[in-house]
């Protein structure tokens, strides 16, 4: 991932001394930088004001209005996202693109509640949230996504697919959901790119 600028009060003090600092070049960023810059985007770039709180680096058992933790999850009960450690050894396995997808497609959970979506099933709200998450990365300023992200991207969201028709809480298989991320990236390239991920 590229960030346009580092958002630190190190880089910004830089950045009054000498100017625009230019794109960095494509490195794996870690957790924090990863989550910040990506959370900064978020906000600029979700129409529907959801602002939600981030709890990063949550152990699983920890507890919350949703019940313990046991993966994560965004919980509309306090609008908080949490982001268990091992979900972000598990996104780091394919780099820290994917832990902006994971984080991107809880945000959109926020979203989808404060913008009063109301999709008809469980497989319809991820699937919607997995193309909100692409049209987010895509069109939010500061941070770049190159074809090595989109690939993470695309593998990660392909992992966390399940076959699990018959389970309430299926997911979309792990076709549905890598169409569906890249979906919402190739929205964000558009005018009015968001419609791409309304459900219909
Ligand atoms: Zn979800």
């Amino acid at each position: 991932m590229n960030l346009a600028k580092l958002l630190t009060h190190v880089s910004i003090a830089i950045v009054t001394v000498i100017g625009p600092v230019r794109p960095l070049r494509s490195t794996e960023l870690g957790p924090e930088v990863v989550l910040n810059a990506v959370y900064q985007g978020l906000k600029k770039v979700d129409g529907t004001r959801a602002n939600p709180r981030v709890r990063w680096n949550v152990r699983n058992g920890t507890s919350s209005p949703c019940g313990r933790i046991s993966g994560t999850l965004y919980c509309p009960r306090n609008n908080t996202i949490y982001i268990t450690q091992q979900q972000i050894r598990m996104a780091y396995q394919y780099g820290d693109a994917a832990l902006a997808y994971i984080f991107a497609h809880e945000y959109a959970h926020a979203a989808q509640v404060a913008g009063g979506f109301t999709p008809r099933s469980i497989t319809q709200a991820e699937l919607q949230a997995d193309c909100l998450a692409g049209y987010y990365m895509g069109v939010m300023p500061d941070v770049d996504f190159d074809d090595k992200d989109i690939e993470e991207i695309a593998s990660i969201a392909f992992q966390v697919g399940d076959y699990e028709f018959n389970n309430k809480q299926h997911h979309g298989t792990p076709k549905q959901r890598a169409l569906a991320v890249l979906l919402g990236f190739k929205g964000s390239q558009q005018q009015n790119g968001i419609s791409i991920c309304r459900v219909r």
